[in-house]
C-alpha cells in the first residue's frame, strides 16, 4: 500500500498503528496536541494482558523491549475492607499474563520505535471535514490544514475525527475518580504502603454506595491512587481544587469511618488531588463505513476505567495496521476487517466494564468481587 496514513493522536492506540504500519513499509504521520513528548505526566502503571495489548506488541515486534521494563511482583493483588480487614492477599507469583508496567515507559518503546519525525507535536486538530471521494481535510489550531486519503482518530475520548462518523459523545457515568500520589511510601508513609502490598489494593465499601478505592505500588515506592467517588460532577464542581488542603479535607469527609491507613492515601498525598470524572460512549458504539477514516482506542470506544482501555487501544492499532498490510490495495476491504472484529470486541469490554463496576458498587460488594477473583482463578 502507497497511501500514507494520517493518524491524529499520539498515545498508545496511534503510536502502536504508526510502528505496526512502519513494521510493513507503510508510511504514517502522527499528529499530536501536546507540545513534546515530556510536556504532560503520562499516568500510572497499566497491566498489560497477554490477550490483548501484548499481541499488540508481538504484532510491533516489540516484546523484547516490553519485558526489559515490566515491573516484577506487581501483579499481586489485595481486596480490603474499608476498616482495613484483608479479604484477599494473593502474592505475585511470577505466572500471571498481565504483568505491569509504567505507561510512559511504554510509550517511550513505542515512540522510540519510529522513524525520526514520524510524530508531529504541538499539532492540535481543531476540525475535520470530508473532501468527498474518501479524501478528508484536518485543520489544525494554527489554521493550516492537511488533506489525507486515510485518517485514523486516535485522538482519544473527546475525538475530533469522530464527528465525520458518528453523532455520539461521551456522557458523564456519574462517577470521578480523585487521584493522589504518595512517594518513598515504605519510610514516609509505612502503614499506607502495607495496606497496599507489593501491587495493586482495592479497598471497598460495603452495602452498594459505589465508594471505593484503587491504588498501585508504582516504581520508586510510589504509591498512586485512585478514589471513586459516585457523585454529580456538580458535587465536585463546588469543590476547589485549586486549593489542595480544602479539597483534600472536603474530599475526606467521605471516607468517615473507614481505616487510617486508607484514608492516608488521599490525606497524606504528597500531590495535589486531581479530578478524573468518567465519560463513556454508549455501550455498542459503531457507524456506518464512511470511506477514508476510522477510529481506534477511545475515540472508538470510551467505557468506563476497567484495566482494559489501554490494551484494547493498542489492539486497535495493532490490527488495523495489520488490517492495512493485508490489503494493500483496498483500504475500505482493510476497514471492513478492521471495524468487524473491533465492534463486538469493544462491545463486549464495554458491558464487563459495566459489570466491574457493579462488582464494586451492588450491595453485595466487595464480596461479588471476591466470588468473581475466586471464578478466575486457574483451578489446575
Ligand atoms: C484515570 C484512568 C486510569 C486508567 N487506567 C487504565 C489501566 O490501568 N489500564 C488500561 O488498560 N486502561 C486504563 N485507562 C484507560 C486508558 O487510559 C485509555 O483507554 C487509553 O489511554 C486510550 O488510549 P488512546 O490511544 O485511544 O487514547 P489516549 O491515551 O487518550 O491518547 C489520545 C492522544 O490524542 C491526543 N489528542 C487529543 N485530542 C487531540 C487533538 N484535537 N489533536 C491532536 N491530538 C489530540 C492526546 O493528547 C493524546 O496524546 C485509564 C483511564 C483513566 C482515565
Amino acid at each position: 500500500m502507497r497511501t500514507p496514513v494520517t493518524i491524529i493522536g499520539a498515545g498508545l492506540g496511534g503510536l502502536t498503528l504508526a510502528r505496526v504500519l512502519h513494521v510493513h513499509g507503510i508510511p504514517a504521520t502522527v499528529y499530536e496536541a501536546e507540545p513534546s513528548p515530556m510536556a504532560r505526566a503520562q499516568g500510572g502503571m497499566l497491566d498489560i494482558h497477554d490477550y490483548n495489548g501484548q499481541l499488540a506488541l508481538r504484532a510491533a515486534g516489540l516484546m523484547d523491549e516490553f519485558r526489559a521494563i515490566v515491573l516484577e511482583g506487581r501483579q499481586a493483588m489485595r481486596v480490603l475492607d474499608r476498616d482495613g480487614t484483608v479479604l484477599l492477599d494473593k502474592a505475585d507469583d511470577g505466572t500471571g499474563g498481565r504483568p505491569e508496567v509504567q505507561r510512559g515507559e511504554l510509550r517511550q518503546i513505542l515512540l522510540d520505535s519510529l522513524p525520526t519525525g514520524t510524530v508531529r507535536w504541538d499539532r492540535k486538530v481543531s476540525g475535520t471535514r470530508a473532501l468527498g471521494e474518501g479524501r478528508h481535510e484536518v485543520t489544525f489550531a494554527d489554521g493550516s490544514t492537511v488533506a489525507t486519503s486515510l485518517l485514523v482518530g486516535a485522538d482519544g475520548a473527546w475525538s475530533r475525527v469522530r464527528p465525520l462518523l458518528s453523532d455520539a459523545t461521551p456522557e458523564y457515568a456519574g462517577r470521578s475518580f480523585v487521584e493522589t500520589y504518595l512517594f518513598d511510601a515504605e519510610t514516609r508513609h509505612p502503614a499506607a504502603a502495607k495496606a497496599v502490598g507489593g501491587g495493586s489494593m482495592f479497598a471497598i465499601e460495603p452495602g452498594g454506595n459505589g465508594k471505593w478505592i484503587g491504588a498501585h505500588r508504582e516504581s520508586g515506592e510510589t504509591l498512586h491512587t485512585y478514589l471513586v467517588l459516585p457523585m454529580p460532577l456538580d458535587w465536585f464542581a463546588a469543590i476547589d481544587f485549586t486549593d489542595p488542603a480544602a479539597a483534600t479535607a472536603r474530599i475526606a469527609r467521605e471516607l468517615d469511618g473507614w481505616a487510617p491507613e486508607l484514608t492516608a492515601l488521599i490525606t497524606d498525598s504528597d500531590t495535589a488531588p486531581v479530578l478524573r470524572p468518567h465519560h463513556t460512549l454508549p455501550v455498542g458504539h459503531r457507524w456506518d463505513r464512511v470511506p477514508g477514516v476510522t477510529l481506534v482506542g477511545d475515540a472508538a470506544h470510551l467505557a468506563a476505567p476497567n484495566g482494559e482501555g489501554a490494551n484494547l487501544a493498542m489492539q486497535d492499532g495493532a490490527e488495523l495496521g495489520t488490517a492495512l498490510a493485508s490489503h494493500p490495495d483496498d483500504i475500505e476491504a482493510a476497514l471492513i476487517a478492521y471495524e468487524q472484529a473491533m465492534f463486538p470486541r469493544s462491545a463486549g469490554e464495554a458491558t464487563e466494564a459495566d459489570r466491574l463496576h457493579e462488582l464494586m458498587s451492588g450491595e453485595n460488594a466487595p464480596h461479588t468481587l471476591l466470588a468473581m477473583l475466586a471464578a478466575d482463578e486457574p483451578t489446575s
